[in-house]
């Protein structure tokens, strides 16, 4: 058992004391704070779209059979302006579904940007300093066991 170096008293509380100073534990929030926003928003953001089902496009047997002509069902596809004269020949039917042929195009586009971006050097290094923020302010917040007298109040070392 362990004695008080001040005092030698043997009744020696254990405290959960932080390792550092209050200026430490505030740059401790500072780094954990954003790196635990970059975990959650990448696991929202950008791990959830990729592991849920994709979105099914209006395909070219769905233009085709709503009876859109090739022509305008190719160039929608392929992401291209539909002219307005074209468009009008159409029935509504034809048209929406045109319509959002190009806007899933569009889409598509902006998601294929998201996952190369995330598949790419991008997201990996954004979570990599995020962690290594993360584990650093975890450190600086971080407690260590110090055994109090209670009789003098004197810390020794951990018990
Ligand atoms: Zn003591």
């Amino acid at each position: 058992m362990s004695t008080c170096t001040r005092c030698g008293s043997v009744q020696l509380v254990a405290r959960r004391v932080h390792r550092y100073g209050s200026l430490a534990i505030f740059l401790g929030y500072l780094l954990l704070v954003p790196a635990v926003l970059v975990g959650v928003l990448g696991t929202m953001g950008v791990v959830a779209p990729r592991t849920g089902a994709p979105r099914v496009p209006v395909t070219r047997q769905e233009l085709e059979a709503a009876g859109v002509p090739a022509r305008i069902a190719d160039g929608a596809l392929a992401g291209q302006r539909v002219l307005d004269t074209e468009l009008d020949a159409l029935a509504a039917e034809q048209r929406r579904l045109v319509l959002e042929a190009q806007l899933r195009v569009g889409n598509g586009g902006a998601r294929v940007a998201l996952e190369r971006f995330a598949s790419g050097v991008g997201f990996p290094v954004v979570l990599a300093s995020a962690a290594a923020c993360g584990i650093v302010g975890w450190r600086l917040m971080s407690k260590r066991h110090l055994a109090q007298c209670s009789n003098c109040g004197a810390f020794g070392a951990a018990s």
